[in-house]
């Protein structure tokens, strides 16, 4: 398997793990490192056709906001906005136009035309079908396509993000490049991912790391990495804002005290959607350690098409 960020094929031994958060499948899964890019990538991955196995129907992001806590969700809402603020900050004027890939249940969509982009400019890509119907319903450009295959105007979007996405899907690289292209010149893309090199992934990196969120993440990257890919298709490096992992955490804690040391009562108590009092002490602890400059679990990584591409 070639590394999904930079191509080449020529890795090592990271680290192994298992579907310790679905249980989908009882096999080993092995981690490896790209000796060019750095890319940490699972290798083997799964087959296309058993995604409908790792994916189970009761997976996290299904039906989400129907299982998220209402207080929960209401700071979501409010962190939402803080994190667009900071977006547009940095693309430096308001976008007229935008794209969310792996829109889900349309929330940033919302939030983009609550700022009055019309929703003719407002577009989602979401695999899941039905989801993708009720936004398009709605009146949002919502298609159930991958990024790669979608058709989208060229030199468009001012705005483009993927939140939790991009470590899902084959080749970043591939991703990065359509996004080159239907970006307007100066217009920014914007990914959340899981960073390789946080505290918790060094801690937990044999087995327990809940950013493996194995098999389901199948790259694993850091800034530099990124951006080394990034700049020979003609991106520029915008910004970084580092974002908190208190999933993670929990997960991570999760794992190792249930399948390491065989407390499973114990650990099931810190499966983060059952325990919200240490949801907030891990949010709280990770959003000091970003104010302090330290590497946590999640970074929303900012890059721009030169306004003269
Ligand atoms: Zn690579």
């Amino acid at each position: 398997m070639n590394c999904g960020v930079c191509g080449a094929n020529d890795c090592e031994y990271f680290a192994s793990s298992y579907d310790f958060e679905y249980e989908t499948c009882g096999n080993r899964w092995t981690f490896v490192r790209c000796r060019r890019c750095e890319n940490v990538y699972l290798n083997p991955r799964p087959l296309v056709k058993d995604l409908n196995v790792i994916y189970p129907s009761n997976y996290y992001s299904y039906g989400y906001e129907s299982t998220v806590n209402k207080l929960a969700w209401k700071v979501k809402a409010v962190l939402d906005r803080l994190t667009f603020k900071k977006i547009i900050d940095i693309l430096g004027y308001p976008p007229r136009s935008y794209l969310d890939i792996g829109c889900g249940s349309g929330r940033y969509l919302r939030l983009i035309n609550g700022l009055g982009v019309g929703k003719e400019k407002v577009f989602g890509l979401e695999l899941d079908g039905p989801a993708a119907k009720r936004l398009k319903d709605e009146g949002f450009m919502v298609e159930k396509e991958r990024i790669e295959d979608a058709e989208l105007p060229e030199n468009f979007f001012d705005l483009v993000t993927l939140f939790s996405v991009i470590e899902h899907v084959e080749s970043p690289k591939a991703c990065l490049e359509k996004i080159y292209k239907i970006l307007a010149p100066g217009g920014v893309v914007c990914f959340e991912a899981p960073n390789i090199k946080s505290l918790n992934a060094s801690l937990f990196r044999d087995y327990h790391w809940g950013g493996y969120h194995t098999p389901r993440h199948w790259n694993l990257f850091s800034l530099d990495t990124i951006t080394k890919v990034a700049r020979p298709m003609g991106y520029e490096f915008a910004g970084l804002k580092r974002s908190t992992g208190h999933a993670f955490w929990l997960w991570s804690f999760h794992h190792y005290v249930k399948y390491q040391l065989g407390f499973k009562k114990l650990g099931e108590l810190l499966n983060p959607s059952k325990c919200l009092p240490l949801v907030a002490v891990a949010t709280l602890v990770d959003t000091i350690r970003a104010k302090l400059g330290q590497e946590t679990d999640n970074s929303i990584i900012f890059l721009r098409k030169p306004r003269t591409a």
